[in-house]
């Protein structure tokens, strides 16, 4: 068994955070319909075998703009709310469909930043995700964008995706990305970066690293993706980042393929 089948083995509950980059194709806005049947065979073989899955997808804001046909380039906060408003529901409907081949129910939930700081609605967003996970669903989790204004947005899922891994006490964070890990420098401009395959804490190193390496993913890149490591280092659950962008990532993550581990050390 590889290093990392036997941590993604050891892991009963686990969120995959997805990025619109992977979904959703940048110019024509048109879904990657394979790529998501795919991913939906990844997580039906995860759940046959007794693991929990948790999706937090982007994609959204990707979607909507088509059919909402509004102009390429950078969206105005209106603009955004009003495509993710169009584009959940075709989001929603499109993991329904790949997840229901294999009988599993996705089920939406939207949260914003409030919704993880007020105790109550976060206690009642837990007590949903624990519900759903015992009736064999698979949430699918997105920021509630339509009524999150700048100030008070995650503004990316990536650190959503590890508030809601620290709020359902998950033991991993995979992070499908654009990037199979963090550099040490940014690999498309210094031929001497090496990827670091294990962090278990974030230094000013470490952060030197990521700052270099802003990346074309949507809002993210690498800084918010430490961001997230943070977070769950600091909440006991692991995280993995890695290539997202080719078929079934899951499988070929568990195949042992390169990518950046950030092993909480906490418990
Ligand atoms: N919530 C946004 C959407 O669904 C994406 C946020 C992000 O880029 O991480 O389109």
């Amino acid at each position: 068994m590889n290093l990392n089948q036997k941590r993604i083995a050891e892991a009963k509950r686990i969120v995959v955070k997805i990025g619109s980059i992977l979904l959703v194709d940048e110019k024509s806005g048109h879904l990657h319909r394979d790529w998501l049947d795919a991913l939906g065979r990844d997580i039906a073989a995860w759940r046959s075998r007794g693991q929990e899955v948790i999706l937090v997808s982007s994609g959204a804001i990707a979607l909507g703009r088509r059919y909402l046909g509004l102009k390429q380039g950078e969206l105005r906060l209106e603009e955004k709310q009003a495509a993710a408003a169009a584009g959940m529901v075709r989001l929603s409907h499109a993991y329904q469909e790949t997840l229901g081949q294999h009988h599993l129910n996705a089920a939406q939930i939207l949260l914003t930043l409030d919704d993880s700081e007020s105790r109550r609605r976060y206690l009642n967003a837990r007590s949903t995700i624990n519900t759903l996970l015992e009736v064999g669903a698979v949430p699918l989790i997105n920021e509630n964008d339509t009524v999150a204004t700048d100030e008070i947005r995650f503004g990316d899922n990536d650190r959503l995706a590890a508030r809601v891994a620290a709020m359902v006490s998950a033991d991993l964070l995979i992070l499908l990305s654009n990037i199979d890990g963090l550099y040490t420098a940014d690999p498309t401009e210094d031929k001497s970066a090496v990827l670091v395959s294990e962090i278990t804490e974030i230094t000013s190193e470490i952060e030197a690293m990521a700052s270099q390496v802003v990346g074309s993913d949507a809002s993210g890149g690498m800084p918010t993706k430490l961001a997230a490591a943070k977070q769950c280092l600091s909440s006991g659950c692991h995280m993995v980042i890695c290539e997202g962008r080719i078929t079934s990532p899951l499988t070929v993550l568990e195949q042992g393929t390169n990518c950046s581990w950030f092993m909480s050390q906490g418990n």
